[in-house]
């Protein structure tokens, strides 16, 4: 188990932590989210999917880390800054203005070529829109309910 806080930390670290592990071959669990109780990693909150996203940039596979995660993360992660989901707490804004930065020019893969060219910016402020205020009060009237 790693503990860390990751609000100060920097995609530098995630590259420390890939070197281990491709010295060492042992696995490394990473424990960084807030949202869930019990220990484990939600896999939805913005501390979650940034670093799955940094691990994945690294070609490192989240599984491995700790996270389990069904859909497609770029995707996930793409809606949910273009959309405003995340509030940006925390610093988390300038975690992945890290991550943008330590995107490689050679870099194919198709989130990474966006988030290079994307305004990260014009992510911060969308949380608190009235759309979005509304959808968190549904949201959480739903669970609720189901609860
Ligand atoms: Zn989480």
């Amino acid at each position: 188990m790693y503990h860390d806080n990751f609000d100060r930390s920097r995609q530098d670290k995630i590259e420390q932590i890939s070197d281990f592990v491709k010295r060492t071959g042992k696995q490394i669990k990473l424990r960084v989210c807030w949202e869930s109780p019990g220990g484990s990693n939600c896999c939805e909150c913005e501390k979650c999917s940034i670093t799955m996203i940094a691990l994945m940039l690294e070609n490192l596979d989240p599984k491995k880390f700790g996270f389990y995660f069904n859909d497609d993360i770029y995707k996930y992660s793409k809606k949910c800054l273009l959309e405003g989901k995340w509030d940006f707490i925390h610093d988390d804004i300038d975690l992945w203005k890290d991550i943008k930065k330590h995107v490689s020019d050679s870099d194919e893969r198709e989130f990474f070529k966006w988030l290079k060219s994307y305004d990260l910016n014009k992510s911060i402020g969308k949380y608190n829109t009235f759309y979005n205020k509304i959808r968190r009060k549904t949201l959480a009237t739903y669970k609720k309910i189901k609860a």
